[in-house]
């Protein structure tokens, strides 16, 4: 697919049409969340005004068809990930409540008093507080894999935190906050070597953007929100394998997730469904079928490669601007860039840009352990969809100039 191509599909998002404070939206905040092509909302309206009916309950035609797209969907994320089974696939709401599943589940039944638990320093507070959560409570450790300067992990600092007490290591694989991606394949083969400890890794800044194989980079659970994805918000997924997620035991009680309830115990489904209670988010869950067509269509190598293309323009132009330091100089990222400007607050800059409809985060990104890695609190931060042009980043070094010059 060619450049001209990739661009002819931002009339596939209504968003990307819009005006913003009367400009032309430039949407710079995909890393937060990503803008929907009209197929995934037209699955969205399709359920809820042509075929609403709930899963696993019913016998009706519109039931079984629920229940149907759902299991499709199940299956086409088994795919994308590169799963043993589709049963490995457990719907939730989203990165944070796979992690926090995760955390809840796998600290009950694997985690005892004195056992580590390991992160890295640059987390997102989603794969931070759930196991600073569960080691307050069972009284486990939680170790912090420190970063280098460039924001990439400490390799030799994370193999001497590993040892025979080691439970679990819970790493992202692209940082949201520098676009660090972390080279799973070493980090992996270094955790096995030294320690029997599982291994996590949050996918919300991956999963969308690069091919991911759990199978073959040997992963034992993997979260992700679809938002991220070009789907819905409101759902997320927790890959875990088969083996690990039948000793774990269930996070919620509730409908879906029993297999017989009396009034003295209650026995529990079969995978996925022990994790699943309660009535999913039905929609959602078809509209992030409808996502993974779309990105299917698409091609992962094609995202890769464009978003890689407006990551090296953005660097390159970023730097043309006077007092600025980029957070995060890893060889290997996605298309993520921190920055600061000596002098101008993040905040006064953010507005300013709004005024003139571009959009992108700024704060702390909910990193703020790793932000003060960098002596920072609070940082911009601009994010790439592979429907980004080059003429908007050129829009935006122009402006962010303009601003700078007037807050001098
Ligand atoms: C966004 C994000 C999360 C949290 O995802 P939610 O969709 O807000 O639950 C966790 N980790 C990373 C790396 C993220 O970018």
């Amino acid at each position: 697919m060619i450049v001209q191509e990739i661009e002819n599909l931002r009339k596939d998002f209504p968003m990307l049409q819009k005006k913003m404070r009367g400009q032309p939206l430039v949407y710079f905040d995909n890393a937060a969340t990503t803008l929907r092509p009209l197929a995934v909302t037209e699955a969205l309206v399709r359920y809820y005004t042509e075929q609403t009916g709930t899963v696993h309950r019913a016998l009706y035609e519109f039931a079984e068809l629920a229940t149907d797209a759902q299991h499709k969907t199940r299956q086409k994320l088994q795919e994308w990930i590169g799963a043993k089974s589709e049963k490995e696939i457990i719907f939730t709401s989203g990165t944070t409540a796979s992690l926090n599943l995760l955390a809840s589940s796998f600290g009950e039944a694997f985690i005892k008093e004195g056992d580590e638990i390991i992160i890295s320093e640059i987390e997102h507070h989603s794969n931070f507080v759930p196991w600073q959560m569960l080691c307050n409570k069972k009284k486990a450790h939680l170790k912090i894999a420190p970063v280098l300067d460039s924001t990439e992990l400490d390799l030799n600092a994370l193999e001497s935190l590993l040892n025979e007490r080691t439970k679990l290591v819970s790493i992202t694989h692209i940082s949201n906050a520098f676009g660090t991606e972390n080279p799973l394949e070493e980090i992996i083969r270094i955790i096995r070597r030294r320690s029997d400890a599982k291994i996590a890794i949050d996918g919300a800044q991956s999963v969308a953007h690069m091919k991911i194989n759990v199978q073959k980079l040997d992963i034992d659970f993997y979260a992700f929100s679809a938002h991220k994805m070009y789907g819905p918000t409101g759902v997320g997924v927790l890959y875990g394998k088969e083996a690990l997620l039948n000793d774990m035991p269930p996070y919620q009680g509730g409908g879906d997730m029993i297999d017989e309830v009396t009034l003295d115990y209650s026995t529990y489904n079969e995978l996925p469904f022990k994790f699943e209670a309660g009535t999913p988010n039905i929609a959602g869950i078809l509209g992030l079928g409808a996502a993974i067509d779309y990105l299917n269509k698409v091609g992962l190598d094609i995202i890769w490669a464009k978003e890689q293309e407006l990551l090296a323009y953005a660097e390159t132009r970023l730097n043309e601007i006077k007092n600025i330091t980029l957070l995060g100089q890893a060889p290997q990222k996605g298309a993520i860039l921190a920055f600061v400007i000596k002098g101008a607050h993040p905040l006064d800059i953010a507005t300013l840009l709004d005024l003139r409809g571009i959009a992108l985060r700024s704060g702390h990104l909910c990193v703020q352990p790793g932000l003060k890695r960098f002596n920072q609190t609070s940082v911009l931060r601009i994010s790439f969809s592979f429907y980004n042009t080059f003429n908007e980043i050129d829009f935006f070094i122009q402006s962010l100039k303009e601003i700078i010059d007037s807050l001098y």
